[in-house]
């Protein structure tokens, strides 16, 4: 007798957690002069796993105390050592913390998942070998600043002060970390709170790697870490991706000083959906854009201009596709959906969501069994909204997209716009003059054309208006790390 197959309307897999140990202390101090030290006054904070709510370790706070000791050892590393060093060895140590992070890259990959809840997959298969690749593109650049900006000497700032978000924690450490290095300046990292982890495994790394001490120093803690850092004199230069609200709080802080700064903030992306697209296609890139990563990502495709003709096929396709998003164990390989970062941002998404209802929308979720512990949020989309509602205009930062249908390229442009942000965008049509014409009007720093969410360490990321100013990768990356000089200026 055979067993009867049983059929469901989608193919359930078994669980496939990523297995390897990692090797994770109790407790992690300051990484300060190349040495663990603990945070002055004793503080100390918990990171813990936004999948199950469990204590991975506890983590120093550094006080502003902390911060000047990081600065003061940054600025002796680099008069000492790092300044003097030939540009070619610089690049060695790049290419060498490239290779190593290659080595160690499944640990790390394992690491990012239980700190921040982020799918393995993305781990895995794109935040760290983005990170080795970022690595590796500027140690080759460290030799041949020449080239890059020919008839210039471009000189170092001395200390870069250096804050990121929990959303891509090592990649944004390698965003800031390989291009400040190989343009010669040291540097003193603040990572966020929620996700400490792997920059401190970075600093193990950096130590096995045998930097000079005191050209990254690692310093743990929050907001008034991170403020401590902006406000510090010593440090020559500042570098900071996260929300929009605390990058103004700190351009105010830092323009009347005169110091170098570089703002990365938010994003309110749209997906612009023409009839000619290949649709099939386009909610594949939709789905990636912002179910994906729990839609933690700055340039999210968080709004959806699809045109009216095509608007009712391509919300059912969009209802099918995420009926079959797998939310959960964010270590399992089959997960598209992992946990939201900490209970802080959990609670702000579904305020957004009651807000999305109360200002009239019409809100999708697929049925989904949710685990009991961990802060989660199913795939949600909003139809109805209107240009005005909060769910259009704001970042929610979490797996919810607002659709909007337009009629003509002229509204399109005119919707995909109207925020205050411009970070990115995506557009989708068969036609390549269309592709041209539109991306030449949406005012974002990123376009994708039929594709979304791609990333090389020799582009330049970036956006206008409320979401920054400055470009991080490629070769507009180094710019905010140099001062230009003249050739004979000494
Ligand atoms: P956040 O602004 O709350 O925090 C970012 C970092 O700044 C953290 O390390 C935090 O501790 C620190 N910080 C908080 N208050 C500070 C202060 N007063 N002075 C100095 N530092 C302070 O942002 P978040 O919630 O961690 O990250 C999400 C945000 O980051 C989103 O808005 C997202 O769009 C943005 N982001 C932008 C990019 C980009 O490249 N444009 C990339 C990733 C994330």
């Amino acid at each position: 007798m055979t067993t009867p197959l049983n059929f469901d309307t989608t193919w359930r897999y078994a669980p496939a957690p990523e297995s390897i140990p990692v090797r994770l202390r109790k407790s992690y101090g300051l990484f300060i002069g190349g040495e663990w030290t603990e945070a002055k006054d004793g503080r100390t904070f918990r990171t813990i796993n936004p999948a199950s709510e469990k204590v991975l370790a506890r983590v120093a706070d550094a006080s502003a105390a902390d911060v000047d000791r990081a600065v003061k050892a940054a600025r002796r590393a680099y008069d000492r050592v790092w300044s003097k060093l030939p540009a070619a060895e610089r690049g060695k140590y790049l290419f060498r913390i490239a290779r190593m992070i290659q080595e160690r890259a499944r640990e790390f990959a394992v690491v990012e998942s239980m700190d921040g809840g982020k799918p393995i997959r993305e781990s895995r298969d794109v935040d760290i070998p983005l990170v080795a690749a970022h690595f590796f593109y500027y140690a080759g650049w460290a030799d041949k600043l020449d080239y890059a900006f020919p008839g210039r000497r471009a000189a170092p700032h001395g200390v870069a002060g250096q804050i990121i978000p929990w959303n891509f924690p090592l990649l944004m450490a390698a965003w800031k970390l390989a291009p400040a290095l190989a343009t010669g300046n040291t540097v003193v990292l603040k990572p966020a709170e929620t996700t400490p982890l792997t920059a401190l495994k970075l600093a193990e790394l950096i130590q096995d790697a045998d930097l000079p001490p005191g050209v990254v120093n690692i310093v743990t803690g929050g907001g008034e870490t991170g403020a401590a850092l902006v406000n510090h004199p010593g440090a020559d230069k500042i570098a900071f991706t996260g929300s929009t609200e605390v990058g103004k709080r700190i351009l105010r802080a830092l323009a009347p000083t005169g110091r170098s700064y570089t703002l990365e903030l938010g994003g309110k992306a749209a997906n612009i959906v023409f009839e000619d697209a290949a649709l099939d296609q386009a909610v594949e890139g939709i789905v990636n854009g912002i179910f994906f990563n729990q839609g933690h990502v700055c340039c999210a495709g968080s709004r959806l201009l699809v045109q009216e003709s095509v608007a009712e096929t391509v919300v059912a396709k969009l209802k099918d596709r995420m009926a079959t998003l797998i939310v959960g164990d964010p270590l399992d390989k089959n997960t598209d959906i992992g946990a939201i970062n900490s209970k802080e941002q959990w609670k702000r998404i579904q305020g957004y969501l009651k807000l999305g209802e109360a200002e009239g929308a019409e809100k999708y979720q697929p049925a989904c069994a949710l685990p009991e512990k961990g802060y989660w949020c199913p795939p949600t989309l909003f139809t109805g909204v209107s240009q005005s509602d909060r769910l259009v205009q704001e970042e929610i930062f979490g797996p919810v997209l607002a659709i909007q249908t337009f009629r003509t390229p002229a509204e399109a442009v005119e919707k995909a716009n109207n925020p205050p942000y411009g970070l990115s965008g995506g557009v989708w049509t068969d036609k390549g003059s269309k592709i041209f014409k539109i991306s030449s009007k949406v005012r974002a720093g990123v376009l994708w054309a039929n594709t979304y969410n791609k990333f090389d360490p020799t582009a330049p990321f970036g956006g206008y208006q409320e979401s920054g100013m400055g470009r991080e990768g490629g070769l507009h990356g180094l710019l905010p790390y140099v001062r230009l000089l003249d050739p004979e200026h000494s």
